[in-house]
C-alpha cells in the first residue's frame, strides 16, 4: 500500500466548541476548517500540523458511530488515517493481504477526500482509516 504520511488523527469529542480551545489556545493551531459529514454523521474540525492534520470528530446524531464510541470511552484517540494515492486499490491490496475491511469500496470523508476504514482485528485493536483524493 505504502502510504505517504499519515494525513489526520481522529479523535472523538462531545462538543467542538468545548474541545476546540485547547488545540487553539494551548497548542496554538488554527482551526481552518468545520465540515459536517453527513455519511459519517459528524461534524469535523481540522487544524493543520506540518503534513499531518487532527480531525475532531462530533456526533451529530445518537445513531452516529461516534456518539457510540463517546458513550463507551468518554471520547479521546479514535483513529489514525493514512494517506495513499488511492484507496480503492489500497483497499483491495489490504483485503488480499488479509487484513479484514470495514468499508469494501472507498467513500466520502471530509475535506472531499475518498475514505476507507480498515478492521481493528486486523490492525492491532487501532482504526485505521486509508485516505487519498481518488
Ligand atoms: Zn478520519
Amino acid at each position: 500500500m505504502k502510504p505517504t504520511h499519515i494525513e489526520h488523527i481522529g479523535i472523538a469529542v462531545a462538543s467542538l466548541e468545548e474541545a476546540i480551545p485547547f488545540y487553539e489556545k494551548v497548542l496554538g493551531l488554527e482551526c481552518y476548517s468545520i465540515e459536517e459529514v453527513a455519511d459519517q454523521k459528524v461534524k469535523t474540525a481540522f487544524f493543520k500540523i506540518g503534513q499531518t492534520k487532527i480531525e475532531l470528530l462530533e456526533p451529530t446524531s445518537p445513531e452516529s458511530t461516534i456518539a457510540k464510541f463517546i458513550e463507551k470511552n468518554g471520547g479521546g484517540m479514535h483513529h489514525i488515517a493514512f494517506a495513499v494515492e488511492d484507496v480503492a486499490t489500497a483497499l483491495n491490496e489490504a483485503a488480499e493481504a488479509g487484513c479484514q475491511l470495514i468499508d469494501k469500496a472507498p467513500r466520502n470523508g471530509a475535506e472531499g477526500l475518498k475514505i476507507g476504514f480498515l478492521h481493528p482485528k486486523s490492525t492491532n485493536r487501532v482504526l485505521t482509516e486509508i485516505c487519498g483524493e481518488k
